[in-house]
C-alpha cells in the first residue's frame, strides 16, 4: 500500500522526467561488487586527485577547534585570497559547497518552467538533471566530431526562452578546452553564458576566461577546489559572476552552506600555490605517460586531453568496453565507461600516480576480444 501522503499530494511533474546522476561507482561499491579489498583498488574514475590535499591543509584542519561555531557566511577571508588568486575583485566572486551546489543555484535563478539551456553533449550530464529539476528543457548542440562547439547551429538553435548557453572547458569527458573566440561569440547573444572551468588548472590556458568576466554581463565561470587541490571531499568551489548576478546568488543561497572545512582547506591550499602547482606538474606529465599507453594499444584511439582524464575510443570491432572492463577490474583498477548515444564503447581513465598508469598497462595488454563473456559464464 501506497503511504497515505502519497495518495494525496504529488511529486511535481517534472520530478518524474529526472534520470537520475550516475556518479562514478564508489570504492565501497565497488569492493562488494568483486570481492577486491578496498585497501587494493585503484580508483581512475571519478577524476579525483591522488596526491589528496597538500600537508598544510591537513594540518590547518587539525589545528582548528572552533568547529561549533558558524562559518562566514561572506566568507571574506577565502573571498580575498580567490581575488587575488584570480586577479578579479572581491565582489565578482560567489562561493559554494562545491561547484556542482552552484550550478543548481545559478539554473534555479534563472530556468523557470518552460525555458530552455543549450548544451553540446558529449559533456557533464549534470547540467541537464538540473535543468529538468527546473521544469525547464536541455536543447542539445552536439559537438563537431573533433568535439569542437558547432557555434552556427548553436545560434539557429536559440529560442526566447533559452536563458544559458552551458560551455565545459576543458570539456569532461573529451578533455578538451572551448575557443575564446567561440566564448566571445556566444557571449554576443545576450543569453548567460556559463563556462565550467573545473579542470582549467590542468591546462595550457590556467587562468582560463576569468579575465573576460568584468566586461560581460552575461559571462558566468565555474571552478572548484575538487580536482586541481585535491579537496572533492570537503565540497568546496566557486563561481566568477557579473555582480548582478553575484547578488542575486548571495540572496538565493542558503546562509552558511560553505563549511569550516572547506574554507580552511582552500584558504591553506591558496596560501601554498607552489606546492599545489607542484603536484598539478606532475599529473600534467603523467597524463602525457598515460596517453602513450592508451595508444599503444591497438585497440584504443585516445582523445589528447587539457584535464586531470583522458577519454579513449575503443575502435576494434572485436573488442567491446565490457571485454576492457573485465580485464581492468579484476586488477582492481575502476574506470569511468560510457554506453550512451554520444558515447558508445568509450572510456575515461583519471590520470593517477605512476604505479597506477604502470598497472593500467598490465590490465590492458591482457584485453581479449570476448573476455566479458567469458568471466559472465565462470562467475554464472
Ligand atoms: C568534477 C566536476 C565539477 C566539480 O564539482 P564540485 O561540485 O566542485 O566537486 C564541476 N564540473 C565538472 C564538469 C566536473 O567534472
Amino acid at each position: 500500500m501506497q503511504p497515505y501522503a502519497s495518495r494525496v499530494v504529488q511529486v511535481r511533474p517534472e520530478i518524474e522526467r529526472i534520470a537520475p546522476y550516475v556518479p562514478g561507482e564508489s570504492l565501497e561499491a565497488f569492493s562488494q561488487r568483486t570481492g577486491i579489498p578496498i585497501d587494493r583498488l585503484i580508483k581512475l574514475n571519478s577524476n579525483e586527485n591522488p596526491y589528496g590535499p597538500i600537508p598544510p591543509v591537513l594540518a590547518a584542519l587539525g589545528r582548528y577547534v572552533s568547529y561549533n561555531n558558524y562559518p562566514d557566511t561572506d566568507s571574506t577571508a577565502l573571498r580575498r585570497a580567490l581575488a587575488e588568486f584570480t586577479g578579479l575583485a572581491e565582489r565578482y566572486i560567489v562561493l559554494s559547497h562545491g561547484s556542482n551546489e552552484l550550478i543548481n543555484l545559478l539554473w534555479h535563478v534563472f530556468l523557470s518552467v518552460g525555458d530552455n539551456i543549450i548544451c553540446c553533449p558529449p559533456t557533464f550530464t549534470l547540467y541537464t538533471t538540473v535543468t529538468t529539476l527546473c521544469g525547464a528543457y536541455v536543447i542539445e548542440v552536439p559537438r563537431t566530431e573533433s568535439y569542437d562547439l558547432d557555434v552556427e547551429a548553436i545560434l539557429s538553435a536559440l529560442t526566447p526562452e533559452t536563458k544559458l548557453i552551458v560551455l565545459c572547458s576543458p570539456n569532461n569527458p573529451t578533455g578538451n578546452l572551448v575557443a575564446q573566440e567561440d566564448i566571445r561569440r556566444l557571449l554576443e547573444t545576450g543569453r548567460i553564458v556559463v563556462v565550467d572551468e573545473a579542470y582549467v588548472e590542468f591546462s595550457q590556458q590556467p587562468r582560463g576566461v576569468a579575465h573576460l568576466v568584468p566586461e560581460y554581463p552575461n559571462l558566468v565561470v565555474l571552478r572548484s577546489f575538487s580536482k586541481w587541490a585535491g579537496l572533492a571531499g570537503l565540497r568546496i568551489g566557486y563561481g566568477l559572476f557579473p555582480e548582478w548576478i553575484a547578488s542575486y546568488l548571495r540572496r538565493a543561497q542558503c546562509p552558511f552552506e560553505v563549511n569550516v572545512a572547506g574554507h580552511i582547506a582552500a584558504i591553506e591550499t591558496l596560501a601554498h600555490l607552489d606546492c599545489v602547482w607542484e603536484r598539478v606538474q606532475l599529473l600534467i606529465q603523467e597524463r602525457e605517460r598515460l596517453f602513450q599507453v592508451l595508444a599503444a594499444q591497438p585497440y584504443l584511439a585516445p582523445v589528447p586531453s587539457q584535464g586531470n582524464f583522458i577519454m579513449a575510443r575503443v575502435c576494434d570491432e572485436e573488442i567491446t568496453v565490457e571485454d576492457i572492463r573485465a580485464s581492468v577490474e579484476s586488477y582492481g583498477i575502476l574506470l569511468r565507461y560510457f554506453q550512451h548515444p554520444y558515447l558508445q564503447n568509450v572510456l575515461r581513465v583519471t590520470v593517477g600516480l605512476p604505479e597506477h598508469t604502470d598497472l593500467l598497462a598490465r590490465a590492458l595488454a591482457e584485453v581479449r576480444p570476448g573476455r566479458a563473456k567469458r568471466s559472465t559464464n565462470s562467475a554464472g
